[in-house]
This record gives structure tokens, sequence and C-alpha cells, in this order.
């Protein structure tokens, strides 16, 4: 690793969100270089004589990828000493730490109302020799499944529902065995949670959504302060090659720069939309952790820095989903999360995932607070009058 970069870390770790945010992972200052090196596009390095130093070739390394590893470390965990590995998606980088770190005969937990994905890994995993048990997110209950697991995999807030775990509770039973213990941070991004604090071995997450923030890059990456460990994560990247390309990773690093802006508008966004959701007759299951009266509010309150963007709720039928979907201008017709333009979609168009066919899970973007609620509550009207025949 860079020395030079690396005491970046301690001199940033003080800040605030916001100002590490523009300045994490930017090199020493150079005398006319720019302060965000530019893509490095390398399938090879220059290298005569033995092999040594740090880039040889563009499965391994890549100094694009070593100074977006360094800002995602120092925002997951700020002033402490942690490997991060990038990858080409959030898929990529979940598969990495489960099928690195499991062998057969071991037991894997999973949530069963996490991402969609999960149920695929699963099949992989069982196809070879993983045994997997799941439970639910809410309530902790993956403590009832935990004995003798190698790895206990956490999603929380989970991903479309919305409940939370408590991730130091579910940690501490699990460090008493020989578990360890990855979260997946997308929704709450590294300003939202810190899982590595929290007592995790590894902080997993989609940048797709609300790390980058403007729904043009696919990224995964996973932050642990274990080498060994991050070294069979590494490993596994360079196996299965499922690795970011130079430009996304550029760009994933300018997107950074606005994290703390862009996830304190969504964020206020979100909660006044779920505000506004509360007062509607038709709308039920309304979850959103940043409210008060919401189930997982106590937990999520103790161990998150800020709620995220996703409003999750329910209208009374799919024809009725419909009608709120389509009359909406401000908000996207889209799936994904946590970018600067609100999105939404009646998730249960897709199957999989266990939800009401009103179900709507809705990502609150970074357009002016009174202009998103406003387009939210006419779309509600417009969806009850058509029903109505008006
Ligand atoms: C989107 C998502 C993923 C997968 O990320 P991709 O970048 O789409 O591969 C994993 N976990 C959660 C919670 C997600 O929302």
């Amino acid at each position: 690793m860079n020395e030079d970069i690396n005491e970046d870390i301690y001199e940033t770790a003080g800040f605030g969100d916001g100002t590490r945010a523009v300045r994490a992972g930017l090199p020493e200052a150079v005398k006319n270089e720019p302060p965000l090196p530019g893509p490095v596009f390398a399938a090879h390095f220059h290298l005569p004589g033995d092999v040594e130093g740090p880039y040889t070739y563009g499965r391994d390394t890549n100094p694009t990828w070593t100074l977006l590893e360094q800002a995602i470390g120092e925002l997951e965990a700020p002033g402490q000493d942690v490997e991060t590995v990038v990858f080409a998606s959030g898929m990529a980088a979940v598969s990495a730490v489960l099928l690195s770190q499991a062998r057969t005969g071991d037991t894997v937990v999973l949530p069963d109302d996490g991402y969609q994905a999960l149920p695929l890994l699963r099949e992989q995993l069982e196809a070879y020799g993983i045994r997997v048990r799941t439970a639910p997110t809410g309530d902790d209950a993956q403590l009832s499944v935990l004995e003798g697991a190698r790895v206990l995999w956490i999603e929380t807030p989970s991903n479309p529902g919305l409940d939370v775990c408590d991730v130091r509770r579910l940690v501490d039973a699990a460090h008493a065995g020989e578990t360890l213990v990855a979260v997946d941070n997308t929704l709450a991004t590294p300003l939202g949670q810190r899982p590595l604090e929290l007592g995790a071995d590894f902080s997993v997450a989609s940048g797709t959504k609300g790390l980058t923030g403007h729904g043009d890059v696919l990224l995964g990456y996973v932050v642990c302060r274990d080498p060994a460990l991050t070294a069979r994560v590494r490993q596994w990247r360079k196996i299965v090659g499922a690795i970011p390309g130079p430009m996304e990773s550029w760009l994933a690093h300018r997107s950074l720069a606005t994290i703390q802006l862009r996830a304190q508008r969504q964020w206020a966004n979100a909660l006044a939309v779920a505000e506004a959701l509360a007062d509607r007759s038709e709308v039920t299951g309304l979850r959103y952790p940043g409210l008060a009266s919401d189930p997982s509010h106590k937990t999520a309150a103790r161990q998150m820095r800020g709620f995220g963007s996703v409003v999750s709720f329910t209208l009374p039928d799919r024809a009725h989903a419909e009608r709120f979907m389509a009359a909406l201008h401000l908000v996207e017709d889209a799936t994904s999360f946590g970018g600067v333009r609100s999105t939404a979609e009646r998730r249960g168009r897709w199957g999989g995932d266990a939800v009401a066919e009103g179900f709507i899970r809705f990502s609150a973007g970074a357009e002016d607070t009174e202009d998103l609620v406003a387009d939210v509550l006419r779309a509600l009207d417009r969806a009850v009058r058509t029903a109505d025949g008006g």
C-alpha cells in the first residue's frame, strides 16, 4: 500500500463527513498533477526483470482502484487500519465474501428477507455442499440459527422490507462461537452506518446505489480489518476476475465527493415523504427506520448515523399502485435506489420478494423537499380519484 496515501487516513479521521468525503482517497498533492488523478487504462504495466512493485497486471491491481479503495475505507472506518477490495458489482462483492470464506461442510446463515439475489446465491452455496440456514432480520431472529455457523450474513436495514437488527448483539453471539459476521451496508451507505465499528468482520455493499448515487455505475466493495480474511477476498476477485473497470472506478470516486450532500438531502426527503404517507388512510405497512413510530426506530437510532433514502409502503392493490406510479412526475419508475433522482417501483412485478401486490419501494432523491412531497401527494390523490371514476 502507498504510504503517502495511508497517512491521509489519520489526517482526515477527525473531520466531519462532508470534509472527509471531499478529500477521501486523494493522493498527496503533486505540483501540476490533478487532485484526483484520471482513470488508468491498463491491462498490463511495464514490468522489467523480477515481478515486484504494486502494479503488474490489470486483473490484480490498478492505481484507480487503489485510490477508490482508500476513499471507501476512510468513509467506512475513519481512522482505522482497514483494507478495501472493490468489485464489478455488489453481487460480485457479496459472492466473494461468502464463497471465499465458506467451505464444503460449513454452515452459512442468511436473512430470509434480504436482497432478491440471495436465494440464487443460496442455491450456489448448497451446490458446493455448504449448509444454509435462514431467519428473518427483525427481532434479531438470526440468533436462533447461529449455532456452529462459519459466516453470519446480516442485511440491515433489509431490502425491501426495511427491518433492522441489532448488529452488536448478533456480533457478540457470533464471536462467542467461531462465526464471522458480514453486514450488507448498501442501504445505509458508510455515512449512515459503520458496521466495522459495530464489531462486524466485513462491511460489504453495492456501490451501485447510494454510495455513487447517480445511477450510472455498477460497483461493489468489501471492507475488512483482518488482512488474512481480506487476502482471501482479494484472491477470489483475482480468480473470478470480477473487477471494476478503471472508468467506473474513477466515476465512483468522483461521485463520492458529494456523498454527504446527497445523503443529507435524500435522507431529509425520505423522512418528509414518510411523514406525508403516515397521514394517508390508503397507505398501510409504512416503514422508514427514521420515523419515531417505526418498529425499527429504537435499534436503528442506536446503531445508525442516518436512516437512508428508502421508504416502503403498501397501497390497497396492484391497480391502485400502478395508478400511483403512473401519476408521478418527479419520481422515475425504475428499480434500484439511492440515486439523486427519486425512483420507485411496485416491487411485486419482479416476483421473488415476499411482498403484497400493492407494495411500493420508494427511493428519495435530491429534489427540493416541497416539490417531491407535493408530487407524491398529488399522485396519491389521483390514484384514489381515478379508482372512484372521478
Ligand atoms: C443492489 C443490492 C445488492 C447487489 O448489488 P449490485 O450492484 O446490483 O450487484 C446487494 N445488496 C443489496 C442490499 C442491494 O440493494
